[in-house]
């Protein structure tokens, strides 16, 4: 006896993902992006699934680098946004992790590091991060020219890599992009070093934006960034399927309320059924009634609100459906990107917010 709420992490559908990402790199390069548990998917199992393809990782902080490492991860593991306090510097050393650098006070700590400390000739490799126009992180184009040749001249590095992050990727009709793209590549020129730009709607859909290290995320993860109907959006392949099952089943007459706050009430006589998942697992709370739910392959749908530990669906549409059937919150036939259009979000949170109570099943 057990919970049934699983979720089931394809692993040769992410192999997969990755290589449709990495065939699209002009220079054969790609980094898997593996931040925030590998989007939910479980980071150790998915670094491990791609050591052999992947030349190296993504991170958001060096917690998660220091997961992977003690987990035996071997490639060398890019920290995006770089050190948050100088203590970590040593650390980032030692292990070879490859830094970002998008601010001065970065800057300044990691020269005063590096000229008062005993660093080994061209062992660090940093990114140095210019803000092309999503004015998040990096430095402005004007003062690129002049961090980069500070950092050229510290013995202790060795390759920069000069990196910046696209707004507007996701939206193929978007002219933002391709003023990004343009200042990142006149830079480019003026500086001659390693390059990378694509996230994954990059990688997917901005051919420009194809050099050097491809740094793709969720299109691992199986869900388009991109419109539906993208011819490579529609190649990737689903990673994760969250399902679970009936746990009861009520017949209410017309007129009756299901759950918290009395938000659904039947409009007919209806069959529910209660379902083990809620958002004490990650399932949004804000889930509108009509969120579609699979039961046994049918297409039903969320009446009433999420709690904690359940939800409830109209089974109208799976009319057999019984307490032990088989329910599919997202996954291959029910995209997360539909889903997530329910919920007012994207896949991305859906994913992450994946909480560790549901446990991971891989499978090969
Ligand atoms: C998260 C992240 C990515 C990956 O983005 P996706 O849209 O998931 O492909 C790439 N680059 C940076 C800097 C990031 O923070």
């Amino acid at each position: 006896m057990a919970r049934p709420l699983i979720a089931e992490i394809n692993l040769t559908a992410l192999r997969h993902n990755y290589q449709l990402a990495l065939s699209q790199s002009a220079a054969s390069s790609a980094l898997a992006v593996v931040k925030a548990n590998a989007y939910g998917h479980g980071a150790v199992a998915v670094a491990q699934a791609l050591a052999d393809l992947t030349p190296a990782f993504a991170v958001a902080c060096i917690e998660e680098a220091e997961e992977l490492v003690a987990a035996g991860i071997k490639q060398p593991i890019t920290l995006l946004e770089g050190f948050f306090d100088s203590n970590e510097l040593p650390i980032i050393i030692a292990r070879g992790y490859e830094t970002l650098i998008h601010s001065d006070w970065q800057l300044k700590q990691l020269v005063h590091y590096l000229s008062h400390h005993r660093v080994a000739a061209n062992s660090l490799n940093i990114w140095l991060k210019v803000d092309t126009g999503m004015h998040r992180l990096g430095f402005a184009i004007e003062q690129v020219n002049s961090v980069y040749q500070q950092l050229k001249a510290l013995p202790a590095i060795n390759k920069i890599t000069l990196t910046s992050h696209l707004a507007c990727a996701d939206d193929l009709s978007n002219g933002a992009t391709s003023k990004q793209l343009a200042q990142f590549q006149t830079l480019q020129q003026q500086l001659n070093c390693l390059v990378s730009i694509a996230n994954s709607p990059a990688t997917l859909g901005y051919p420009e934006a194809q050099q050097g290290c491809l740094r793709p995320g969720i299109m691992l993860y199986g869900a388009s960034p991109l419109a539906p109907g993208h011819a490579l959006g529609e190649q990737l392949k689903t990673v994760m399927t969250l399902k679970t099952q009936i746990i009861s089943v009520r017949d209410l007459p017309i007129g009756e309320s299901v759950g918290y706050g009395e938000r659904f009430t039947t409009q007919k006589a209806t069959r529910i059924g209660v379902v083990a998942c809620g958002y004490g697992d990650g399932y949004p709370r804000h889930a509108r009634d009509g969120t579609p739910v699979l039961v046994n392959g049918k297409k039903c749908h969320l009446a009433g609100r999420v709690s904690m530990d359940m939800l409830t669906v109209d089974l109208t549409n799976s009319p057999g459906a019984q307490i032990g059937d088989e329910v599919i919150l997202w996954g291959e036939d029910l995209s997360v990107n539909e889903v997530a259009s329910y919920c007012d979000t994207i896949s991305y949170t859906l994913l992450t917010c994946l909480l560790p109570r549901v446990q991971r099943r891989y499978i090969k």
